[in-house]
């Protein structure tokens, strides 16, 4: 990840304001786990903010607004005081040693596509998973390759809960029917629940599901080029 993107800068805090720094541009979920911490604003020196500081501020205040939370502010840093990220994260009581712990340097670009933000503002969803039942043939590699265990299969209804989402999106990646969308879309977290038809499958007999009463085939079937040769 260094040799790609350069090694990581170690982010400055001063009291509750994280310290404007060049070098590097912080992403916007980032700067929501920090608000969540207690981040009040973003200190100046001379410099002003440059475009890509503006563009992530600009985003992320617009989520706060969403999220019902003050919006980050801007200050101009007269003090030479100073504090490490790891002093800021440590200074916060409640979650502050897992945090730290999650966004050491080495592993926290690694793993920035999985900071759920849902954990940190409880009671939001951050994207809405978005199925397309007359493409999706109810596979269920999407299921497996989902770290975050979006997907179950229950008493015959599939359920989608959507706040674990964190949009990472190696569903829709891996999706060959191209029946997947994430939506980011800060909402009142909601789980969706579909009925699912239990099938037989009339090539091999496997049992499957499907949202479709009249499917007659399985996933695997369906997709079997018929110029092969049946293994049936
Ligand atoms: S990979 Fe695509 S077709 Fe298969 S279950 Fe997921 S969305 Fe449906
Ligand atoms: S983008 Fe897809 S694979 Fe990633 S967390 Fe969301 S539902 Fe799961």
């Amino acid at each position: 990840m260094s040799a790609i993107e350069g090694p990581a800068v170690t982010r400055e805090f001063e009291n509750r304001s994280l310290i404007y720094d060049e070098t590097y541009t912080p992403r916007v979920k980032e700067l929501l786990i920090y608000k969540s911490r207690g981040l009040k604003s973003v200190k100046m020196e001379q410099t002003p903010l440059n475009l890509h500081w503006e563009t992530v501020i600009k985003k992320t205040n617009k989520m706060l607004i969403e999220l019902k939370q003050d919006p980050i502010a801007m200050e101009q840093n007269n003090s030479e005081e100073r504090f490490s990220r790891r002093a800021f994260l440590s200074s916060m009581r409640t979650g502050g040693k897992k945090l730290v712990k999650s966004m050491a340097p080495a592993s926290w670009r690694m793993e920035a596509n999985e900071w759920n933000l849902a954990n940190y503002f409880a009671g939001y969803q951050f994207y809405t998973v978005e199925l397309d039942y007359n493409k999706c043939t109810m596979c269920k590699v999407c299921f497996t390759f989902c770290t975050q265990e979006v997907f179950h299969v229950t008493d015959s209804y599939l359920y989608i809960e959507n706040d674990k989402c964190v949009n990472c999106t190696d569903c829709t990646d891996i999706c060959q029917e191209d029946a997947i969308r994430i939506i980011p879309d800060i909402k009142i977290k909601s789980e969706l629940r579909s009925p699912l038809f239990s099938k037989e499958c009339q090539d091999c007999g496997q049992s499957f599901y499907s949202f479709q009463t009249e499917r007659k085939k399985c996933p695997i079937c369906m997709n079997r080029d018929p110029r092969w040769l049946s293994p049936y």
